[in-house]
């Protein structure tokens, strides 16, 4: 590894002052800031002229340069020049100045679906907010002629000393460009990008399930510079259903039937999820809460279908229903029917 001259790079004399150093790095960096000079070697150029000012502003790293310069050590200066790479490489991801094609970031969204929408499969539009470049000024920031004034925070070079770092780093005011842009695009404010609100049809296969994601290539945020798009994702969550309640792969749902019908036995009708009318075989005796189970009539063929018995109590019951309730009751030998307690047998309750 031949050692570089950085003395040579900033163009001073081996004995130059630490100001003089600085000096001949300011007026270089924005020489060769590689937004400003078209010359496709300024990155390199740029580069270079910071790993000099980087060895030769500090007092420790200067004076092991000026001694591998002086005996001419290669092997001392590829030690030396491991020992500095990992900053530099650091100073390097952050000053990218000719960016490549950038893929845009995917976009994870949640959506809910009824229970029948995700059993039966449907279409949805989901609408939502994606970035794509500024239409208005095709990404570049400004319309028209771009106007910029160097930047007064760095003086121009596009890095600045802040904080705890002695080094120069990107400049924050102008994001390391080393100007201000004086006409910014008014409808990016300069970010070159805009949030679209957009529609998407997608297709929901039969048997979706809570927790599927469904992928929509292509319809995340837009790739940067001619950069691929991202995708979209979609999580699937499933909306409590009036009648049906879905338990892993089985679809669990309450009937209410009559008290006749509990005693005697018969048929009654539920509706499924499809929306079918299903006859079903009411055993005789059938007790409150006893269920009954479907197979393969569930959220999916492996599932079935729970059925969960409920009497019917009738409110307020008809006249003749009235009189019939009655001589039922007769029949079961049902004494306290209608009859509230009385103040003795409220009395009688307490002494007990
Ligand atoms: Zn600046
Ligand atoms: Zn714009």
């Amino acid at each position: 590894m031949a050692l570089k001259d950085y003395y040579q790079i900033l163009g001073v004399d081996r004995n130059a002052s630490k100001e003089e150093i600085k000096k001949a790095y300011r007026r270089l960096a924005k020489e060769w800031h590689p937004d400003v000079n078209p010359d496709p070697k300024a990155e390199e150029k740029f580069k270079e002229i910071n790993e000099a000012y980087y060895v030769l502003s500090d007092e420790e790293k200067r004076r092991q340069y000026d001694q591998l310069l002086k005996s001419g050590d290669e092997k001392g200066y590829r030690d030396f020049m491991e020992y500095i790479q990992e900053f530099l490489e650091s100073i390097w991801q952050g000053m990218r100045r000719t960016p490549k094609p950038k893929r845009g970031q995917d976009i994870r969204l949640r959506l809910e679906l009824s229970l029948e929408e995700a059993y039966l499969g449907t279409e949805k539009l989901v609408e939502y907010e994606r970035w794509i470049d500024c239409p208005q000024c095709g990404a570049k920031g400004y319309v028209g002629e771009l106007v910029k004034e160097p930047c007064s925070a760095c003086e121009g070079t596009g890095r600045r000393v802040s904080g705890i770092f002695s080094f120069p780093r990107p400049c924050s005011v102008c994001k390391g460009r080393g100007y201000i842009v004086k006409n910014p695009c008014p409808v990016c404010a300069g970010r070159g990008r805009v949030a679209k609100h957009s529609t998407v049809k997608v297709n929901i296969p039969p048997g979706t399930d809570e927790g599927d994601v469904l992928k929509v290539i292509g319809m995340g945020h837009q790739g940067e510079r001619g950069g691929e798009p991202g995708d979209l994702y979609l999580r699937i969550s499933l909306k409590p259903h009036p009648i049906f309640k879905k338990v892993g792969k089985d679809l669990h749902t309450e009937k209410l039937i009559s008290f006749p019908l509990a005693v005697l036995g018969g048929t009654t009708k539920i509706k499924t999820l499809k929306g079918e009318e299903l006859e079903i075989f009411i055993q005789p005796g059938t007790e409150c809460g006893s269920t009954k189970t479907i197979p393969g009539m569930g959220f999916s063929a492996e599932g079935n279908l729970v059925i969960t018995f409920r009497i019917e109590v009738p409110k307020n019951p008809s006249g003749k229903l009235k009189k019939l309730l009655t001589e039922l009751a007769k029949e079961l030998k049902e004494e306290g029917v209608e009859k509230p307690p009385t103040l003795l047998d409220n009395l009688k309750k307490l002494l007990s």
